[in-house]
């Protein structure tokens, strides 16, 4: 695995264990899978007991069911299932970010004991719906309505592009009650509550992407999140599952650079090994530059949010930086393949086309460099 300036040896060994026993999931039980899923566009859910047994959902909480592990491990299972799909990474972060954090931050007790310990077990897979058809990066916007009535609330609205949305038993619904938004927990089966699939999608195939529609949706009072109040506690989500991104991109950078260099030790043509010539060693020297620059960077990043001292510009920081670079690797990758690059059986066009979305989702690159424009000059430049 690249390591080119030894992060390896900044690794606790309980960091290193669990970040090995993920590893070896993905190699064993992951990898042979997900071209085929990929092609046919479903998720595998055979994995999803798996991640349970090894303690992969619930990693930001502590009790009911859960150990919380540190935002560096966090992010080191996320740039090891990255590294296999990225499909197989938003599983993972919407479940433990998304979903399970915010029930533990904002949620009842009675919340909490209903639902973590499901999900915990992997029983329970839980979706996020902040985005709408005509607001994604401007959430303040939403058109989703929540009613207060007697003993109930009634929900009005469409979530669109919502990881894990038709496969949920629970969507952590965020809508505008008295000009504030609020995070309500719809069961699935709720009458009114429909999830339809986003069809034709050539990037994240492996993810089950849908619509959530609310028409007259009936909640009981115990669904609010109380706790939950302002575009902050929704950000306050984000941050983490960003940090994901931002790892999961990493992944995918290392896994098509490994392929590469693989192949361009092999490859012959001109009766050479395309490896000894010297425009193929800068191209494969600048993707190593560029995965070292962000192994840095991240592994920073993970240790700062584990002192509590990240600040959400730097967060965005990371994702910008991670994507487009990956973005740049794996093309880089695709070319020294030729035409092989193309085949799902090589993996890279597979991370080519998700990290597409991923440059979209968890707030786009021009999102995440307004926020940084503004932390830096204290001008907003968003309106
Ligand atoms: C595969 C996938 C999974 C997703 N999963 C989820 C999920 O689980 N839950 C969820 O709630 N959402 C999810 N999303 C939605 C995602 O968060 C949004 O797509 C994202 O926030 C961007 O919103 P949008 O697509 O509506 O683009 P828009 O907001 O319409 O933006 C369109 C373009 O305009 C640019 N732009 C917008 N405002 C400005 C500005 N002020 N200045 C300059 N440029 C600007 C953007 O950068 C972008 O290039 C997912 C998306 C994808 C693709």
């Amino acid at each position: 695995m690249v390591d080119y300036f030894q992060l390896e040896a900044s690794l606790s060994e309980e960091e290193k264990n669990f970040r090995g026993r993920v590893r070896k999931f993905v190699d064993e039980e992951c990898m042979s899978l997900i071209a085929a899923h990929f092609d046919s566009g479903a998720f595998p859910m055979e994995v999803i007991p798996r991640m349970a047994e090894m303690g992969l959902f619930g990693v930001h909480v502590e009790g009911y069911g859960c150990t919380k592990r540190s935002h560096t491990v966090y992010g080191l299972i996320c740039q090891e299932l990255g590294r296999c799909d990225s499909g197989l990474r938003a599983m993972f972060s919407v479940q433990n970010s998304l979903v399970m954090y915010p029930i533990f931050a904002f949620g009842s007790e009675e919340q909490k004991g209903r639902w973590l310990p499901r999900m915990a077990r992997g029983d329970v897979v839980g979706c996020f719906g902040l985005s709408e058809p005509d607001f994604g990066s401007d959430p303040s916007g939403m058109r989703t309505r929540a009613v207060k009535q007697e003993n109930h609330y009634v929900l009005n609205g469409t979530k669109m592009w919502i990881t894990n949305g038709s496969v949920a038993q629970v969507a952590l619904v965020w809508a505008k009650m008295d000009d504030e938004i609020r995070g309500f927990l719809v069961e699935a089966g709720t009458p009114g509550f429909q999830t339809t699939p986003v069809q034709r999608k050539f990037s994240y195939r492996t993810s089950p992407t849908s619509l959530l529609i609310l028409k007259d949706c009936i909640l009981p009072e115990e669904s609010l999140l109380l706790g939950a109040k302002g575009l902050k506690s929704v950000l306050s989500c984000l941050n983490y599952a960003r940090y994901g991104v931002a790892c999961s991109a990493l992944g995918s950078a290392i896994a098509c650079y490994e392929v590469a260099e693989a192949f361009a030790r092999k490859r012959e043509v001109f009766e050479k090994p395309i490896a000894s010539y010297q425009l193929v060693q800068e191209k494969l020297v600048q993707m190593v530059l560029e995965i070292t620059k962000a192994q840095l960077l991240t592994h920073h990043l993970g240790r700062f949010l584990d002192q509590r001292k990240a600040r959400p510009p730097q967060i965005s920081m990371v994702k910008l930086n991670n994507v487009r670079e990956a973005m740049k690797i794996a093309r880089t990758a695709r070319d020294i393949l030729g035409a092989r690059g193309i085949l799902a059986d090589h993996h890279i066009i597979r991370h080519l086309c998700d990290l597409e979305a991923m440059s979209t989702l968890e707030g786009t690159e021009s999102i995440h460099t307004l926020i940084i424009g503004q932390d830096l000059t204290g001008i907003s430049a968003f309106h």
